[in-house]
């Protein structure tokens, strides 16, 4: 388990949706689990819509979900949305803190406050006033995003300025370093002085070096939550890197209480990339497969491909247990990966061998490999189910098959070169799968 940054924690929530810790370890509380969060894409004050697209993210996995607030029409929206949705929300404010007194009183979990453009202090005093009082007397969060596009360097901070200015001499992001730690700690210090500490903070970028920086140097000064994100980060196809490579490598390193990745796509992905990141991590308990699967090569002799997209989805859609899964495209990595899975299958020539926990129960021709590995998937989680098997546990140790080949391509024919592909093997379909 990696170590975690201890902070103050933040609850995120109520009894109806049920309470979302973030952060923790200082106080007397113990870490929570790191938390995802998504946001919604469509017009909050479109409440059917709003309401569908929250309870998707939500069903997807989310344990907050945020939506904007730029009109009345939609902190109004929230009076309707709330009633009808299952997980936390929070209200995605900028320029009008008038939205943000109307979103607490419509009931909604958190305000996300941005000081770069709300920064008048009376105005943030009425915020913080609001949110204490809120939520039955209990108080609602507020986070403090500090995004490089909305930071404003103010004239009366040029002394702390120039004095962070020195510490960050060496750091290739030390200008805005030092501008941002002089506006977090200008902003905090309302918080503080109307003694409010119900606070998380995050400082995204797009450049994945510069939210790496931010969040360390954050995590060494202030004792809030951190919400990690990289922002403006593109399509998936691009962004899912360039997420969670510096995310990942905070989170490993202890830094971050809750997640978003955003994505110009489908927020579902957001979701479902950032509880992947933290499922590899051990940062949060698997639900689902875990799938592994060999990236083939000349030795392949199915369409495993194919073969791999088809197993993904139907365990998806049919298991719900955190089952180890291996699909292997030969002997020479097969039986080890198969050592340590729950259910695997090995191909070899156009044919797959099966595994149950080290335990042989199949060899079947390429065409039923899918619908007999799916069968004893489903056969395994229903025993576990019944406490008849236990994840993770091997029965016995897995024996390659006969080199003569009941798979046809055994470790004689590998190790000597004479592996072909399989007459009338239709390759690979590169570009097919979905
Ligand atoms: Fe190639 Fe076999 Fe390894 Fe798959 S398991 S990548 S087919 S050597």
């Amino acid at each position: 388990m990696i170590p975690r940054r201890p902070t103050r924690q933040v609850t995120v929530g109520d009894e109806r949706v049920g309470r979302i810790l973030i952060g923790g370890g200082k106080n007397g509380t113990a870490p929570a689990p790191v938390s995802v969060q998504s946001m919604t894409t469509c017009y909050t004050h479109e409440v059917d819509t709003c309401v569908a697209e929250i309870n998707r993210l939500a069903a997807a996995g989310a344990d907050i979900v945020r939506v904007a607030v730029p009109g009345k029409n939609d902190t109004q929206a929230l009076k309707q949305i709330i009633p009808q949705v299952r997980v936390p929300i929070v209200a995605d404010v900028h320029f009008h803190f008038g939205r943000a007194l109307e979103a607490v009183e419509a009931g909604v979990h958190k305000i996300r406050l941005n000081p770069g453009n709300i920064s008048d202090r009376k105005q943030v005093e009425e915020v913080i006033a609001a949110c204490k009082s809120a939520n039955g007397g209990r108080g609602i969060p507020i986070r403090v995003g500090v995004n490089e596009g909305s930071i404003v360097e103010r004239k009366d901070k040029q002394k702390r300025l120039k004095e962070l200015g020195g510490v960050f001499s060496d750091n290739k992001h030390g200008h805005f370093l030092a501008i941002m730690i002089t506006k977090l700690e200008e902003y905090l210090d309302i918080f503080y002085d109307n003694d409010f500490y119900d606070i998380t903070i995050s400082a995204k970028s797009p450049d994945p070096s510069l939210v790496i920086a931010a969040y360390t140097e954050i995590s060494k000064r202030f004792d809030h939550p951190l919400h990690l994100g990289v922002t403006h980060a593109g399509p998936r196809e691009t962004a899912m890197i360039r997420s969670c490579v510096p995310l990942g490598h905070l989170l490993a390193s202890g830094i971050g209480d809750t997640v978003r990745i955003s994505y110009a796509s489908d927020p579902v992905f957001e979701v479902e990339d950032a509880l992947e990141m933290l499922y590899v991590l051990g940062l949060r308990e698997r639900k689902g497969v875990d799938l592994i699967a060999c990236p083939t090569c000349g030795r392949i002799q199915v369409d495993l491909f194919t073969l791999v997209q088809d197993v993904r989805k139907k365990l998806a859609d049919q298991i719900t247990l955190p089952i180890k899964v291996a699909v292997m495209g030969c002997i020479v990595n097969g039986p080890g990966e198969a050592e340590g899975a729950d259910v695997a299958i090995f191909a070899g020539n156009q044919r797959g061998i099966i595994y149950v926990q080290g335990e042989k129960v199949a060899n079947v021709p390429e065409a039923e490999i899918l619908e007999r590995l799916m069968a004893e998937c489903v056969k395994f989680e229903n025993k576990v189910k019944a406490g008849q098997a236990k994840l993770g546990e091997k029965v016995v140790q897995i024996a390659p098959p006969d080199p003569i080949g009941e798979l046809g391509s055994g470790f004689d024919k590998i190790a000597s070169g004479q592996v072909d592909a399989a007459p009338g093997h239709t390759g690979l379909t590169i570009g097919k799968t979905n």
